[in-house]
């Protein structure tokens, strides 16, 4: 799958580097020049995020909060030239995910990504579930892709199968529907991410008691019990 990384970094010089370095890794990278612009960015939930502190327009402290208010699952690497030490506590008080003072080699940076980025991957612990998991009325048994309630089984084509994984593993967790076309379908797919709401009605049409909620403009959640 390809990762989307949001990048905040004012220096332009810098940015578009780090821009470059990235997309060789595979990624796919959206540069912010300004706090303003990246703020309005948030709900739309990258991977990842990393963070320039010194900003022009807001400081980068009030951005990860907010970050961390709307989308909590969202890893932030924060990126300083300040003082490190006391930005790395605030940094962490804050709830960024990693901290790496400047000046950094462009391979540094992209190994800690890495490391969240995988940490991140949802398919390794929803995917691959093993054990049996209650979602009442419902329990999912990953290992023979059935489910069931009280009075029998119910019948799920392979994908609606995977679409109910995804959300059983995170419940709460917003995703978009960008997000749920790359997990389900991977990446290969070039189609309409009008297919996620198709797939979504399904679901919710077999297993009525499954609160998904649609997050307008963005996407879904299983509510969280
Ligand atoms: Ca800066």
């Amino acid at each position: 799958m390809t990762f989307r990384v949001y990048l905040v970094e004012d220096e332009a010089n810098l940015n578009s580097l780090l821009v470059s370095y990235f997309e060789r890794e595979g990624w796919n990278v959206t540069p912010f020049l300004t706090g303003e612009s990246a703020r309005q960015a948030i709900p739309t939930s990258p991977d990842l995020w990393i963070l320039d502190i010194m900003l022009p327009d807001i400081d980068g402290y009030q951005l990860i909060s907010e970050i961390k208010e709307l989308t909590p699952h969202v890893p932030v690497i924060f990126i300083s030239a300040r003082d490190a030490g006391l930005d790395r506590i605030i940094g962490l008080e804050k709830g960024s995910d990693d901290y790496l003072p400047k000046p950094f080699l462009p391979r540094e940076l992209a190994i800690r990504a890495r490391k969240l980025l995988e940490r991140m991957r949802p398919s390794a612990s929803s995917i691959e579930a093993t054990h049996p998991i209650t979602l009442p009325p419902y329990r999912i048994e990953p290992l023979r892709r059935i489910v069931t309630k009280a009075d029998g089984q119910i019948e799920l084509t392979a994908k609606e199968f995977d679409l109910l994984m995804l959300f059983a593993a995170q419940p709460g967790r917003a995703f978009s529907r960008e997000q749920i076309l790359v997990q389900i379908w991977g990446d290969a797919y070039f189609g309409s991410d009008r297919v996620v709401d198709d797939l979504v009605r399904r679901l919710r049409k077999k297993a009525p008691a499954l609160h998904i909620e649609t997050i307008y403009g963005f996407g879904y959640r299983l509510a969280s019990a």
